[in-house]
């Protein structure tokens, strides 16, 4: 699902996507200058592998997500929330859903057994 950023209004855009087993639904939401926040629940399944024993397993995921689009270079003040730039003047769902999982999958997981021990 691809967005154009400017047809994005102070009346959040819904949306639900999901790939595999995770789903991303939240709103678009336009907020001042170049940005627009995107707000959205990540839940589901992911497989990672285990940071302990290289293990494959599906981690549980539930979370917040909460970032700015920027609508081209953002040269604004630094502000407390993530700040995507978009370059092409839309913002594809899809592929901010994938960016979100490889994030997750980066952090550091333990499979169910290693978590007991
Ligand atoms: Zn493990």
């Amino acid at each position: 699902m691809t967005v154009i950023l400017r047809k994005v209004t102070k009346t959040p855009l819904d949306f639900d996507i999901k790939s595999n087993e995770i789903t991303f639904k939240g709103y678009l939401e336009y907020h001042a200058g170049k940005l627009i926040l995107l707000k959205a629940d990540l839940r589901g399944l992911v497989d990672t592998e285990c940071s302990t024993c290289g293990d494959e397993f599906k981690l549980k995921v539930d979370e917040k997500v909460e970032f700015f689009i920027s609508d081209g270079l953002y040269d604004g003040d630094n502000i407390d929330i993530d700040v995507v730039e978009s370059f092409n003047s839309s913002a594809d769902l899809d592929e901010l859903l994938l960016s979100e999982v490889e994030l997750l999958k980066s952090d550091y997981h333990s499979c169910n057994s290693c978590e007991k021990n």
